[in-house]
């Protein structure tokens, strides 16, 4: 069945993806018209259109018309209810192809008719879709020679052929707080320790399951010495003296906008 907390009775839209990528017309989503399909117990619904992917679309026979823009490319333009919805239906997608057969004894799992879960028909184990907690934090200091203000910006070598720095990340450990996470990341990949640690927002991210917590700080010492098989380079720059820095619609964008504008 293809049953979800938010189907309606049939509906005739679908959004197209293929992997982290939606399917867009001039660079603006495109919803496809299609038949019926609840017959088909693989496919989900989220706000009355169908999820399918460009490998279900193969086995129906269709042809479309477009291109396949990337998530991170698109969240520049979107609006906040479009990210949500494509956020979430990416997830749900990448969670379907990954949770196909039940972990505890192999059978092929079902979607269940009343929540986002894949149950197992043989021992009833129910899995929900992963959420991957992961912490960024925006870490400030007083230039010592100017006092102006500045923010610590990374170059990660995944990053370093768009010249882009961002700002240091990485994910909770089992076990961990947000708190210990943040510590730890910072030290282990730029050797320095911080203070006055607060949370500021979150945002999901479908890269593939990321939940974003973002956290503000000060420096409190240390000497920067990158960690060399993460960062390319990290510095602080002067806040009237940014490098090239992500796109707006990025949590890391966002926290950076707000340092700016909180000094
Ligand atoms: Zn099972």
């Amino acid at each position: 069945m293809s049953t979800t907390p938010t189907q309606t009775p049939n509906p005739t839209l679908a959004w197209v993806f293929d992997g982290d990528s939606v399917l867009c017309q001039e660079g603006v989503p495109h919803a496809i018209t299609v038949d019926d399909l609840s017959c088909h117990d693989d496919v989900f619904t989220l706000s009355g259109h169908y999820l399918l992917t460009f490998t279900q679309i193969q086995s129906l026979g269709m042809a479309l018309v477009g291109e396949f823009v990337p998530y991170r490319q698109l969240v520049a333009t979107l609006t906040a209810d479009m990210t949500c919805q494509f956020s979430t239906a990416i997830q749900l997608l990448t969670w379907q192809h990954t949770h196909r057969f039940c972990g505890v004894c192999g059978t092929p799992t079902q979607i269940a008719n009343s929540e986002y879960a894949k149950v197992c028909p043989n021992c009833r184990h129910h899995s929900y879709p992963k959420i991957q907690p992961c912490v960024i934090v925006a870490i400030t200091r007083k230039n010592p020679n100017t006092q102006k203000q500045q923010i610590l910006l990374a170059k990660h070598h995944r990053h370093a052929h768009a010249n882009m720095y961002g700002l240091i990340a990485g994910y909770v450990e089992v076990g961990e707080s947000l708190e210990n996470a943040v510590h730890r990341e910072v030290l282990e990949e730029t050797g320095l320790h911080i203070k006055n640690l607060h949370y500021l927002e979150s945002q999901a991210w479908p890269y593939p399951t990321n939940l974003m917590l973002g956290f503000v700080a000060e420096y409190e010492s240390g000497v920067l010495a990158p960690q060399a098989d993460e960062l390319a380079d990290v510095q602080f720059f002067d806040l009237d003296n940014l490098p090239h820095i992500p796109n707006i619609g990025t949590i890391a964008r966002r926290l950076i906008d707000l340092v700016c504008l909180q000094h």
